[in-house]
């Protein structure tokens, strides 16, 4: 399992959600902000992807 940190640019809230690798890479389904439910959600940089300028 991985921890991602992402960011919800709708209420500015900070959030971690879990993922076993490969699952999140599948991208299925969109990432909900669990505040307000926004799908407007980032992925916060971490320890990589630090120069990310592609917004998908
Ligand atoms: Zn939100």
């Amino acid at each position: 399992m991985a921890t991602y940190e992402f960011h919800c640019q709708k209420c500015d809230l900070n959030f971690e959600l879990m993922f076993s690798f490969g699952k999140y890479q599948k991208k299925t389904k969109p990432i909900r902000c669990p505040n307000c439910n926004s799908t407007r959600v980032v992925r916060r940089i971490s320890y990589f992807e630090a120069r990310t300028s592609k917004k998908s």
